[in-house]
């Protein structure tokens, strides 16, 4: 043990859920819904599917390591350069890149309280220093964040819509402070529910790398595009921080599975619209239960919603998960009275409030 970096040693071991099968045996019942991972609740698309089919007749090959077709989709679609294009094993791969790329034990890292939870970890994982700016109405402060850098800082991550809270900046405040960041800060824009913002608010933030070259943008093909399980999501970076970033990272760290569906889903417009329209209609239905529960929420621009279940939440978890559905408690991310629920079918969405309902009521 001792043999570990220090961070390592301080590191809290990550407490997965139980697999949803499991839980079922273990109830005794028949059907566990699971709103608890922020996932696709359409399921795996036709067009993914078939791509996927066509791809394993080659899995005795290596994937191809500069996943050259991907990032001419990518190119394509979101009009950048292949060369701006860093591919990773999930978007939290993009995240680990950065801060193995870029910072080192005597730096700092700033990030917002109730920020996604890798932040604090990966920090930790390189024995930097964190600092953890208050948030304010459960967003990022930017101005209190801007006050909080240093001389030692190196990093600022930035989660638009943040998870939990499913927060969403002001697209001009947003760029006016990365515009602010002094030459020796990188930022890294954490955008992994990016295709669920209205777009009449949505930063058109794909421009801004070239502006501001110590920008990262982090996105991922894990919730609107469905792919969560198959690992897969990308950095949007200048050219230089590219380069650096894919001297780094292994060079087969994305599967030829997840390569050729990542391809698929990019082209498969109809299924990212039907996602975004099911979760806009499933978010106006919890909400909508939450004001008949008279339960306050924080207004999410993402595919889930905190609310305030107005006492201790640990325990109304609990007595959910009895009840064969699993939510996140959010007491890790000093939330301690909210859970954080994700959008799902109707039905799935239906069957939760029910059982909220009804534990709340105390049945
Ligand atoms: N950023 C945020 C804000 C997230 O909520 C998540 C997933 N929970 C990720 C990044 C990482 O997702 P993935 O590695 O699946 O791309």
């Amino acid at each position: 043990l001792e043999l570990a970096i220090a961070g390592v040693q301080q590191l809290v071991p990550y407490v997965p859920g139980k697999p949803v099968e499991e839980l079922q045996r273990e109830l005794g019942i028949a059907e566990v819904i699971k709103l608890a991972s922020n996932e696709n609740p359409l399921g795996t698309g036709a067009k993914v599917a078939a791509a996927i089919q066509a791809t394993l007749p080659e899995l005795t090959r290596y994937p191809d390591g500069s996943g050259f077709a991907l990032k001419a989709a990518l190119s394509a679609k979101l009009k950048v350069a292949p060369e701006q294009i860093t591919l990773g094993n999930g978007s939290s791969e993009i995240l680990e890149l950065v801060m193995r790329t870029f910072v080192t034990p005597e730096l700092e890292v700033v990030f917002s309280q109730h920020a996604f939870a890798l932040y604090p970890i990966l920090t930790q994982a390189v024995g930097a220093k964190a600092k953890v700016v208050p948030a304010k109405s459960y967003g990022h402060d930017l101005t209190a964040m801007r006050k909080q850098i240093g001389p030692q800082t190196r990093l600022v991550f930035i989660a638009n819509p943040n998870n939990p809270t499913g927060t969403l900046l002001d697209k001009d405040e947003l760029e006016k402070f990365i515009a602010s960041l002094p030459a020796h800060v990188l930022c890294v824009l954490d955008e992994a529910y990016y295709e669920f913002v209205d777009p009449a608010v949505r930063t058109e933030s794909l421009a801004w790398p070239i502006r501001y070259p110590n920008l990262i943008i982090a996105r991922t093909f894990s919730k609107a595009y469905g792919l969560a399980g198959l690992r897969i999501g990308y950095g949007i970076s200048s050219p230089d921080i590219a380069d650096l970033l894919n001297r780094v990272r292994q060079p087969f760290n994305c599967s030829m599975l997840a390569l050729a569906a990542a391809e698929a889903a990019l082209g498969d417009s109809d299924y990212l619209n039907q996602t975004v329209a099911l979760n806009s209609a499933g978010m106006a239905q919890l909400t909508e239960a939450f004001k008949e529960l008279d339960l306050p929420w924080i207004p999410s621009s993402g595919n889930f919603v905190s609310v305030d279940v107005k006492q201790a939440a640990l325990p109304i978890y609990e007595a959910l998960l009895r009840k064969g559905v699993i939510v996140r408690p959010v007491a890790n991310y000093e939330m301690p009275k909210h859970l954080r629920v994700s959008i799902g079918t109707e039905r799935e969405n239906a069957i939760f409030i029910n059982a909220l309902r009804e534990v709340l009521s105390g049945v």
